[in-house]
C-alpha cells in the first residue's frame, strides 16, 4: 500500500475551491456536491489501499467526480427509449400519456381545483363526479367510479358485493397476471370465498348453478386476458352468466383486463371483447385498467348498475383505494378522446402505435437507418420485416407485422451492443433474438432518433 498517495488525496476544501467543481454548485445542490466528492476521494482511497493504482492526478479525480455528480444529481425514475416493441411494456411504463392528458395534468396540479367541491352549490363534492359522466357516455353504463388500478377494483368489487360469501368462477379463469396480482390471492384479501367450478379447460353454465347457494355473492368472470387455452375449450358466456344471475339475483362482475373501448377487428386484430359489449349484454359490473390498451394513467375503472356502483363508493377500502387527482385529470382528458374514434387513434399514443400502418413504420426504419449510416462506422443496420408485441398482458398471441432494423457489428458481441445501448445516458432497450440485436421501429418515436445516434456514437 503507498502511504504516499494516500497522505496526498485531496481533501473536500481543496476540491471545493476548484473551478469544475464550483461550476457544478449552480446547477447540484450543495450537500449532493459534498457527498459526491467524499464518494470520488473513497473511491480512489479504495483503490489505493488495494494497491490497484500507483500514481494519481487531480484531473483524473476531478473527471471522476463529474461523471458521479451526473449520475448523482439524474433522477432515478427517467425517460428511456422503447426500442422492443412492446407497445404495452408494464417494465417500461405501460401506456404513454397523450399531450392533451399531460396539458390536463399540468394545469390541474399547478393550480388548486374543483377535486372535492362543488362549484354550483359551493359545497363539498365528490372526486368521482368529473368522470362519471364521460364513462358512462362511452361505456352505455349507468354510473361508474374509479381506483388506483385494476387490482385495487376487483379487491374493491368483490368486497364490495361478496364480502363473507361465495364468488364462484371458473377454474380456468383464476389466472395469475404477473407480479403479484392472483386472482384467488386477491379474493382472500377481499374476503370473498373463492367457489371454483368446471374444469382447467371447460366450464358450463350448470357448473355455475350447482354451486349456487345462500351465501353466494357474486358470479365472476375474468377474461384470460394474458393467455389463451386451444383445442377443446368452452367458456360460459356473459349472455349465459347473466341469465343465471337474474335467475337467482344474484349479481355477476367482470374483470375484463385490458379496457378495450375501440372494436380493434376492424384493424385486422384477432376479436378481443370490448368493455361497451359487456355492458350491452346486462353484467352488473365491469372493471379494467386505464393504463393498458385504454391508453391512459395508471387506474382502475368500475362501470356497472347504480345500485352497485354506489355501494362501492361507500365503501371504507374506497378511502384506501382512491385515485389521485392528477390521474383522474389524465384519465379525463384520455377518455375524451374517444368521443371520436379518429381522435383516440390520433392522439393516444398507445392505440396511435398499436394502429400504427406497416408502411409508415417502415419510413421511420430507412429514415433512422440513413441517419445511423452516416454517423457511426462500427455497425451496420439491416431493415427487415418482424412482429410486434401488445404486451401489458394483453392479446398474448397478437402478432403485429412491423419493421425492424437488425443491429450487425464485427467489433461487438450482441450481448455486448445491448448492454452498451442500455447503459447509455438516455438508455435503449432493444431485444437480443436470435443472437441478434433488434429495434422495433413502432415502438420508436422519430423524436428519439437523436437519442439512439448520439448512444451509438458514443459506444466505445
Ligand atoms: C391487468 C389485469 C389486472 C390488473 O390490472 P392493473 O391495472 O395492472 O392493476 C387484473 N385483471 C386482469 C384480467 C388483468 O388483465
Amino acid at each position: 500500500m503507498n502511504k504516499e498517495l494516500l497522505r496526498n488525496l485531496p481533501k473536500v476544501d481543496e476540491l471545493l475551491k476548484e473551478e469544475v467543481v464550483e461550476k457544478q454548485l449552480n446547477v447540484a445542490m450543495r450537500t449532493l456536491v459534498i457527498d459526491t466528492l467524499r464518494e470520488t476521494i473513497e473511491y480512489y482511497r479504495n483503490l489505493i489501499l488495494k494497491d490497484k493504482i500507483d500514481s494519481i492526478s487531480k484531473e483524473k479525480v476531478l473527471e471522476t467526480f463529474l461523471n458521479l455528480i451526473k449520475k448523482n444529481n439524474a433522477p432515478k425514475l427517467k425517460k428511456l427509449v422503447n426500442a422492443t416493441g412492446t407497445v404495452i411494456h408494464t417494465n417500461l411504463g405501460r401506456s404513454l400519456l397523450s399531450d392533451t392528458a399531460v396539458e390536463a395534468v399540468i394545469n390541474v396540479s399547478k393550480n388548486y381545483n374543483n377535486l372535492e367541491y362543488n362549484i354550483e352549490t359551493g359545497k363539498r363534492g365528490l372526486r368521482y363526479s368529473h368522470i362519471e359522466d364521460i364513462i358512462t357516455k362511452i361505456t352505455g353504463a349507468e354510473a361508474a367510479m374509479v381506483v388506483n388500478n385494476n387490482a385495487a377494483a376487483v379487491m374493491l368489487v368483490l368486497n364490495t358485493l361478496c364480502n363473507g360469501m361465495e364468488a364462484i368462477v371458473s377454474r380456468g379463469q383464476l389466472v395469475e397476471i404477473g407480479g403479484s396480482f392472483r386472482v384467488p390471492e386477491v379474493m382472500k384479501f377481499s374476503n370473498a370465498k373463492l367457489v371454483e367450478v368446471g374444469t382447467t379447460n371447460r366450464t358450463h353454465v350448470y357448473d355455475y348453478e350447482n354451486n349456487i347457494n345462500e351465501n353466494t355473492g357474486v358470479l365472476l368472470k375474468v377474461h384470460t386476458s394474458n393467455f389463451k387455452i386451444l383445442g377443446f375449450t368452452e367458456e360460459v358466456s356473459i349472455e349465459d352468466l347473466v341469465k343465471l344471475g337474474e335467475k337467482n339475483n344474484i349479481p355477476t362482475y367482470e374483470d375484463i383486463g385490458s379496457g378495450v373501448l375501440i372494436d380493434y377487428c376492424k384493424y385486422g386484430f384477432t376479436y378481443e371483447p370490448t368493455v361497451q359489449e359487456s355492458v350491452k349484454k346486462g353484467i352488473d359490473v365491469v372493471s379494467f385498467s386505464g393504463d393498458k390498451m385504454l391508453g391512459g394513467p395508471q387506474a382502475g375503472i368500475i362501470v356497472g348498475k347504480k345500485v352497485f356502483i354506489d355501494r362501492m363508493k361507500k365503501n371504507q377500502l374506497t378511502r384506501a383505494l382512491r385515485i389521485d387527482k392528477m390521474t383522474l385529470a389524465a384519465l379525463e382528458a384520455t377518455l375524451r378522446l374517444y368521443l371520436d374514434e379518429k381522435e383516440a387513434i390520433d392522439k393516444i399514443p398507445t392505440v396511435n402505435m398499436l394502429l400504427s400502418p406497416k408502411d409508415e413504420i417502415k419510413k421511420k426504419a430507412i429514415s433512422l437507418k440513413r441517419r445511423l449510416k452516416n454517423k457511426v462506422s462500427d455497425f451496420n443496420f439491416d431493415i427487415e420485416e418482424d412482429f410486434s408485441m401488445v404486451g401489458g398482458g394483453s392479446m398474448p398471441t397478437e402478432r403485429i407485422e412491423t419493421y425492424v432494423l437488425k443491429v450487425k457489428s464485427k467489433v461487438y458481441t450482441p450481448e455486448e451492443i445491448e448492454c452498451k445501448l442500455r447503459m447509455n445516458e438516455i438508455p435503449i432497450i432493444t431485444r437480443v433474438y436470435n443472437n441478434e440485436v433488434i429495434m422495433d421501429l413502432r415502438t420508436i418515436f422519430k423524436k428519439d432518433f437523436d437519442d439512439i445516434v448520439k448512444a451509438f456514437s458514443s459506444i466505445k
